[in-house]
């Protein structure tokens, strides 16, 4: 049965009048589960209408009471954890336990956007001069929207709009048109948690309904979540409109395995972190740099990706499932017979891999190359697959040296026993979140999410206090009372500069 998509505009969930066509499909078996109507240009804006008609009233609400809808909305996203697993797992493909990992680590930024009063507190100084005070308030912008990517239908949007709305403003979703129905029933739940009609609002499409919302004056901030092209063309077309954007990108995300590293530790973390989730994730360890004597452990390595079985999502043996589409596997394929062709040691090949009675589904199985050198493609591309590139250095100076000449900068991990290797390569890695024996080192959401370089566009990053930074504007007050009637005489302006 196909399930037809909605959208949420002022307060109701339609399906739209939107003539473009999407179907959402079952990437185990690429059936059409569900359709879209892509919103029109006209529904797009007359949600952003009706977003900031509702803004007016939003930024009224006692923080309190703005914190009390998160308390309501984090006890619902609990309460309905698995019945929200279930769907992002039939839409996505993941496995139910990785489902259930992608809504957790969303429900985690609810609940800190529960924090929000003490988050919002500004800063006060007394007597700036005699007699003269300045403190600080942070206000929220006004209508703001948030465009995110497939692979984490729960935690993305999830990263955006609890703590936007908390700090009072209203919001627009424009998920992904992959996976539309996880968005949507997180919105049904914010509904259900007593958010006024116009707080939320979520439009399906891709490009026609972005572009809106870029272009649209009334669209105060956007934040972004997808691949490398898209972001760039966000982040230009965002401030070239004279909004604030955070853009997050695509990713590379190397490991350093040094040889006092603990070997089996490292066997275990590399097998979950880089073909887990099919590799469809930002966080991904794709390449391992092995130094000195740590290469002898890549043969074992490889044996125990060997063993990871990809399969359906409620199929509690499968290491990971398939990827999102047909499109998304042709492509990874291509990578990995140009990683052959362009000369390193395919160890593992998952290119034929299948699931008897699955055959038309997005599979590719867990894939190994080693003698990977900077020049190939498999190591330049973002691959966004189950395949781990295995690259060697004499040195860790050397494997720095690799990591830092890469374009990206979102995450990384060193496996070691010795803390004066750990403190250089924290000190020294050009790359916005370090594990130390931690594999994908995401930080919770009382920090932020800090990708670096080609990884982010943009000032203010996801979650925490750089959030909230990123969905406020300061203000800044100098204030004077006085005691009694004075006369005009003494009414003159200190002289501060
Ligand atoms: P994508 O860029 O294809 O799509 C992301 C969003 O942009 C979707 O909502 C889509 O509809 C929209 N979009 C697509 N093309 C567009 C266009 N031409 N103009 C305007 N909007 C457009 O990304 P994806 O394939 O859904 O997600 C995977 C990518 O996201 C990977 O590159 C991954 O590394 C990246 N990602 C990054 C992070 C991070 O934190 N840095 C986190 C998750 C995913």
């Amino acid at each position: 049965m196909t399930t037809q998509v909605q959208h949420y505009i002022d307060g109701q969930f339609i399906d739209g009048n939107g003539k473009q066509q999407i179907s959402v499909t079952n990437p185990a078996n690429n059936q059409t589960i569900a359709m879209i109507n892509a919103a029109t240009v006209q529904e797009v804006e007359t949600a952003i209408a009706s977003a900031k008609s509702a803004f007016n009233s939003w930024k009224e609400v006692p923080v309190s009471e703005r914190a009390r809808v998160m308390f309501r909305y984090q006890h619902l996203l609990k309460e309905h954890h698995d019945e929200l697993a279930t769907i992002l797992a039939q839409e996505t493909g993941k496995t139910f336990d990785d489902a259930k990992g992608d809504v957790w680590r969303g429900i985690e930024v609810a609940e800190h956007a529960c924090n929000i009063a003490s988050l919002l507190m500004g800063e006060t100084v007394e007597n700036v001069a005699r007699g003269i005070d300045t403190y600080s308030y942070s206000q929220p912008l006004g209508v703001c929207a948030g465009i995110t990517p497939f692979n984490f239908p729960a935690m993305i949007p999830l990263w955006m709009f609890p703590l936007s709305i908390a700090c009072g403003n209203t919001f627009i979703l424009k998920p992904s048109e992959q996976d539309p129905m996880t968005p949507q029933r997180l919105v049904e739940l914010f509904e259900e948690a007593g958010a006024p009609k116009g707080v939320l609002q979520l439009v399906h499409g891709d490009k026609t309904a972005v572009d809106v919302l870029l272009n649209h004056q009334d669209i105060k901030a956007i934040s972004f979540v997808g691949s490398v092209g898209v972001a760039q063309y966000i982040y230009k077309t965002g401030t070239d409109n004279l909004k604030r954007v955070q853009a997050f990108a695509g990713a590379k995300n190397h490991c350093v395995v040094m040889p006092d590293a603990n070997k089996q530790q490292v066997i275990n973390n590399l097998v979950g972190a880089s073909v887990g989730a099919a590799g469809q994730r930002c966080m991904a360890l794709s390449v391992a740099i092995f130094v000195g004597a740590a290469k002898e452990w890549i043969p074992e390595l490889k044996e125990a990706i060997a063993k990871v079985k990809p399969g359906l999502w409620d199929d509690k043996e499968a290491g990971y499932g398939p990827l999102i589409s047909p499109a998304a596997k042709a492509r990874v394929l291509s990578l990995i017979a140009q990683g052959k062709a362009e000369g390193a040691s395919c160890l593992l090949d998952g290119s034929e891999f299948t699931v008897p009675g699955y055959e038309s589904g997005n599979w590719v199985g867990p894939t190994v190359f080693s003698k990977v050198t900077t020049e190939m493609t498999i190591y330049k591309e973002e691959i966004f697959g189950p395949v781990l590139c295995c690259m060697e250095s004499d040195t860790l100076e050397e494997a720095i040296e690799i990591v830092n000449a890469s374009p990206y900068g979102n995450g990384t991990s060193i496996f070691t026993a010795s803390g004066a290797a750990a403190r250089k390569y924290q000190h020294e890695i050009e790359v916005g979140q370090v594990g130390i024996n931690v594999p994908i080192p995401v930080p919770l959401p009382f920090f932020s999410f800090t990708g670096w370089k080609g990884s982010f566009y943009g000032d203010q990053h996801a979650y925490g206090k750089q959030a909230v930074r990123f969905y406020t504007e300061t203000k800044t007050i100098t204030a004077r009372w006085f005691e009694s009637q004075i006369s005009d005489a003494e009414h003159t302006a200190p002289n501060m500069t």
